[in-house]
């Protein structure tokens, strides 16, 4: 089982979207998979419940017990945890249940000091686990066609945890999917956010497996 946690105390920096997003890619990519709904606000469970014939599972962890629920719950080729806002004991929940954090982070300097709390936390876990969990920053909201300014990449690289080469733009069709319980492969499945999806999906998917 490959754990994936989407992590950052920052509201709308795209945590849903991308939890959303990446296990319905993992579904069309032939993966077990299921879907956890750690923020106690449960958008992820409100966007699966839009849709009657929703293909992906959705459950509700918002206790700081993931680790321990997860056990105790069929198993998966892979587990994707949509994180919690501003909840220090579910993201530390979060992170102890990871082989993976994915810490998505709009490009400014800003966002990404606002991430020191939880670097820290993923960071002294890599340490316990001698590196056997991983975590990287995925850069997020991306504005299409600007180059991410020097001031985000230094503080980006102030953190020492990797940063994926995928990105995800900022896109008019990712709020369209959350009202609808549906993503950008059912709305356009060969456009560019399908694209960088699925890349993004592939190059996690490299360093777990
Ligand atoms: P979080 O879960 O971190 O709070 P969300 O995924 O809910 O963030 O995103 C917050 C808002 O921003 C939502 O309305 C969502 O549709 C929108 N959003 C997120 N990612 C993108 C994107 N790449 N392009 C456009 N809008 C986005
Ligand atoms: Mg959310």
């Amino acid at each position: 089982m490959h754990v994936i946690a989407v992590l950052n105390q920052k509201g709308g920096s795209g945590k849903t979207t991308i939890a959303t997003h990446l296990a319905t890619a993992l579904m069309l990519a032939g993966h077990d998979v299921l879907l956890v709904d750690s923020d106690p606000q449960g958008s992820a469970r409100d966007w699966a419940a839009v849709r009657e014939d929703q293909p992906v599972p959705v459950v509700g962890i918002d206790r700081p017990t993931i680790g321990r629920d997860l056990k105790n719950l069929a198993r998966k080729e892979f587990v994707v945890i949509d994180g919690a806002p501003q909840a220090a004991d579910l993201a530390a929940s979060a992170i102890k249940a990871a082989d993976f954090v994915l810490i998505p982070a709009q490009p400014s300097p800003y966002d990404i000091w606002a991430t020191a709390d939880l670097v820290e936390l993923v960071k002294q876990r890599i340490e316990i686990t001698d590196g056997k969990m991983q975590a990287a920053f995925v850069v997020s909201r991306a504005i299409k066609g600007t180059r991410i300014g020097s001031e985000v990449t230094n503080a980006l690289n102030e953190y020492e945890l990797p940063v994926l080469e995928s990105r995800v733009t900022q896109r008019v069709i990712y709020p369209t999917t959350a009202a609808t319980g549906t993503t950008v492969f059912d709305q356009d499945p060969d456009g560019p956010a399908s694209t960088e999806i699925n890349a993004l999906m592939n190059e996690l998917k490299e360093k777990l497996i």
